[in-house]
């Protein structure tokens, strides 16, 4: 791979076929794998991200909102999309688009049974989605004879599958709390399909269940973080290749005496004569100010190169004194071998966050 000439955000699509393949080993053979691709591949590119995947064989996928699936069925994905939060303002583009909702309260459910019996739509698929404990979207265990109600009256929807969401799958001392989810589930899983008369799927997992509860991957899992290559602890991340690296260059170079200070409402002072790099990064790019100050650092020839002042809009600086380099020269932010989950942490992030901020002003390439 030749040397970045500017800011880029490279995209190894080897890593994403190890990732996936490292993350199907994990399944039973009649496990059904869902690719989360929402906030556009976990900022990197979904659109290249679903076909590749298409091609490795994915049984679905899943975005958050609506206009994420749009974009991808526009690029020729025929995949089946599982929208995970949509709108009712939406639900009418979500059939034109053939992407299948998550239904999560009444409103939603009544919402959409509307819009597809005016469509007059037959056994539309919807998945329904219970709530066991995270709080945030879901039906509660008790809704369930509500819901048989609604889906036994008519025929414009038919439940493909029945899930919830693990709330703390990564963490081992919450092994009780998570125990407790599997089991509710379990439980509103069992009523539901004895009441409505046959079998919807069930999934539950994401990454980190996938890799932590293997009793609990029933039909189909969900994972987004792991296939982008990580997996939530260093001992997971050793299996995993991150996808997504990026990169940039020093555009220039300047020399500072002891007393000068660095950036905006000069926050940094050198401490001695220094060499302070600018690099056409900034928060604008998705480094937020967090990193400013001394918190982050980049890698400049293999050496760690700390962000020194406030990160501007556009660029930020980096004390190189000790590092031979010159202008021109590429700037690691993170790649294969300095992890996002590292950086993002000097923050008190995690990957998930650092990756979604890329934004689009970064130019992704495909280093394949
Ligand atoms: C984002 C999301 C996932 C993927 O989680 P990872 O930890 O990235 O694997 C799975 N299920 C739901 C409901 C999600 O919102």
């Amino acid at each position: 791979m030749a040397k970045a000439q500017e800011t880029v955000l490279e995209l190894d699509l080897n890593a994403l076929s190890h990732n996936f393949n490292y993350l199907k080993s994990k399944l039973d053979s009649n496990t059904k794998f869902l690719g989360v691709v929402k906030a556009f591949a976990y900022g990197s590119d979904s659109v290249t991200i679903a076909k590749h995947l298409e091609k490795l064989g994915v049984d679905y996928l899943a975005v958050a909102y609506v206009k994420e699936g749009e974009i991808l069925r526009a690029h020729g994905i025929r995949t089946p999309i599982l929208v995970l939060h949509p709108q009712p303002k939406n639900f009418k583009s979500l059939i034109e688009h053939c992407l299948e909702p998550s239904l999560y309260n009444t409103k939603v459910l009544n919402a959409f049974i509307e819009v597809a019996e005016r469509q007059s739509q037959k056994d539309y698929p919807v998945h329904i989605k219970f709530n066991t404990g995270l709080n945030r979207l879901g039906f509660w265990e008790n809704d369930v004879d509500y819901i048989i109600n609604k889906l036994i009256k008519g025929k414009s929807i038919k439940v493909k599958s029945i899930f919830s969401h693990l709330a703390a799958s990564e963490d081992h001392d919450e092994k009780d709390f998570t125990l407790n989810q599997i089991s509710s589930f379990e439980a509103i899983a069992q009523d539901f399909s004895n009441k409505i008369g046959y079998k919807p799927w069930l999934h539950l997992c994401n990454t980190s269940g996938v890799l932590n509860y293997p009793e609990a991957h029933y039909d189909m899992v969900r994972c987004g973080i792991g296939l982008y290559g990580f997996g939530n602890n260093p001992n997971e991340d050793k299996n995993l290749i991150p996808v997504a690296s990026l990169k940039s260059v020093i555009s220039q170079i300047h020399k500072i005496e002891k007393g000068e200070s660095v950036g905006y409402n000069r926050s940094y002072k050198a401490s001695s004569f220094e060499k302070i790099a600018t690099i056409p990064i900034g928060h604008a790019d998705g480094i937020s100010r967090l990193y400013g100050n001394g918190k982050g650092y980049l890698i400049v020839n293999g050496q760690k190169a700390p962000i020194v002042g406030n990160v501007c809009m556009d660029m930020l600086m980096i004390n190189v004194t000790n590092i031979e380099c010159t202008e021109g020269d590429e700037v690691i932010v993170f790649d294969q071998s300095y992890s996002a989950a590292t950086l993002a942490e000097s923050a008190g992030t995690i990957s998930y966050e650092i990756l979604t901020s890329i934004s689009n002003r970064v130019k992704r390439i495909l280093t394949k």
